[in-house]
């Protein structure tokens, strides 16, 4: 298709990790609905995740296209085929894989100057596209992939660092100058903020904070209703431009587009929806901690300990190293077969989207990744919360104290890897499922989430928060357009 001489052209340069590619792929598609010549750039592994999607867009008539480029493994120190976060095995070569981010500086220019792209919309772990943009007098949005909480928080911790003033890692302290009150404990924060002199990831978030501060603003997969305070103070203290147009993940309208998100599944989309059709409304805790994250066999165990004594139907997503898989060695014998019936094990990619809609589901235990709590929100479903590393610990906040609808397992340090964490005890896990499920409580909880489902629906329609936030970036970009023209 070739570009109208007059037709807006955005750049999308997702950093190459599900929980960014995911949403970055369909804003990509709402921005080519609404006339915008969208194009991806991705390496050549990360990008048959999403051909099909973007084909079916295409169908659809929208102006959307992926271009690859290479993933310098070698050069990185990095195995072959490692183009995706998720493929990282270990700290070590999660922060090559960072630092390697800084390598795609001279393709991405070579793309940018042949195709001349109105503005470029790139994840926050490459800094440099701020620099990149500025050469050739386009503006650069940053995609951090996270709600407008997390970043106001971290805002707040670099400029009076709250963390250093405890005596401990449990002892609490209130992050100052949000517009709530939230109280964290250091061994809930990542290991750069809590210690910026040893850490070799210190340099890159600063170099990452600059270049926020210096963008053009920030694109956010999150509405204003479900965090307006932040939204503001994004605004007026921290002193950036923010537009949110999610919650993105409503743009998949079909069954498939929302089963076919980011990753073949490993069960298929009619086998979900027969199982979850032969369920009550509302009887089903849907269990997944994102596409990151794996338990030891000892928390596994734990969970399915937890689900065995429980009363709930449920589906578990599993997500297991490969010594495990060969092993299945955390299953309790017979686990499978005395639970076929009350509950469906995934071992794999499930479609959580297309799961999070249906009617069956009554709650969702999460890790508070942001999409996932999005998703969680959007459905209208209450969820426990169980964080595990990222900003997911901001977010249970969020789901937790200021929304209310979120149960805690009671997760109380950040971690990366699966081996440093203590395992979350069978108890704790039901008395959580319990507590999201039955009783008083869980109802309340249950409206305020369906209430708040009703409002991401409503954002994103025709006169939305969301919807007005599009249109305005738009009108905005193409004004800018016009007038470099
Ligand atoms: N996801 C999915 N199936 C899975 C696991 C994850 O579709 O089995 C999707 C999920 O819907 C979400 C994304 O992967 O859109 C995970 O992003 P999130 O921010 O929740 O967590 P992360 O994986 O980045 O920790």
């Amino acid at each position: 298709m070739n570009k109208r001489t007059d037709q807006l052209h955005a750049y999308f340069f997702p950093v190459m990790a599900p929980g960014h590619m995911i949403p970055l792929v369909d804003m990509a598609r709402q921005f080519a609905r609404r006339g915008v010549k969208a194009t991806l750039v991705t390496t050549p592994l990360n990008a048959p995740k999403f051909s099909k999607t973007i084909q079916r867009e295409r169908e659809l008539g929208s102006d959307i296209s992926i271009r690859t480029i290479e993933f310098p493994c070698k050069e990185a120190g990095l195995p072959d085929g490692c183009e995706n976060l998720a493929s990282t095995t270990s700290t070590e070569m999660t922060q090559k894989f960072i630092k390697a981010l800084y390598l795609f500086q001279q393709p991405i220019e070579q793309f940018l100057e042949e195709d001349h792209p109105d503005c470029l919309i790139a994840g926050t772990l490459f800094p440099w596209t701020v620099d990149v943009a500025a050469k050739l007098g386009i503006p650069r949005l940053v995609f951090s992939g996270t709600g407008l909480l997390p970043i106001c928080a971290y805002h707040s911790l670099m400029e009076y660092k709250p963390h250093l003033k405890v005596e401990s890692d449990t002892e609490e302290f209130i992050i100052p100058g949000l517009p709530h009150t939230i109280k964290m404990s250091r061994q809930q924060l990542s290991d750069h903020i809590k210690d910026e002199t040893e850490n070799p990831m210190t340099e890159i978030i600063k170099d990452v904070m600059r270049a926020e501060m210096t963008s053009y603003g920030a694109i956010v997969n999150s509405f204003y209703e479900v965090e307006p305070n932040y939204v503001k103070h994004y605004r007026e203290v921290v002193g950036k431009k923010a537009w949110h147009i999610g919650p993105v993940s409503l743009c998949n309208k079909d069954n498939e587009d929302k089963a076919q998100r980011g990753q073949e599944i490993c069960f298929s989309e009619h086998q979900c929806l027969d199982w979850l059709n032969s369920k009550k409304p509302k009887s089903v805790v849907y269990i997944c901690f994102g596409s990151m994250s794996f338990f030891s066999s000892a928390q596994l165990l734990e969970i399915a300990m937890a689900l065995e004594a429980s009363d709930q139907q449920f589906i578990w997503v599993v997500k297991q190293n490969t010594k495990n898989e060969e092993q299945n060695e955390w299953m309790p014998e017979g686990f499978e077969e005395k639970l076929k019936g009350r509950g469906l094990i995934i071992k794999g990619w499930a479609p959580q989207v297309l799961i999070l809609d249906h009617e069956a589901i009554g709650g969702f235990v999460t890790h508070c990744g942001w999409n996932s709590s999005l998703e969680g929100v959007t459905a209208g479903v209450p969820m426990v919360t169980w964080p595990l590393s990222a900003e997911q610990f901001f977010n249970e906040k969020l789901l937790v104290e200021i929304l209310k609808i979120g149960v805690p397992v009671g997760a109380q340090a950040w971690s990366q890897r699966t081996d440093s964490r203590v395992p979350i005890n069978r108890e704790n896990i039901q008395r959580a499922m319990t507590k999201l499920m039955v009783g008083s409580e869980a109802e309340e909880m249950r409206s305020r989430a369906a209430a708040l489902g009703k409002l991401a629906k409503m954002a994103v329609e025709k006169g939305g928060s969301s919807d007005n936030n599009l249109v305005s970036l738009l009108e905005e970009l193409r004004k800018k357009q016009s007038n470099s023209n």
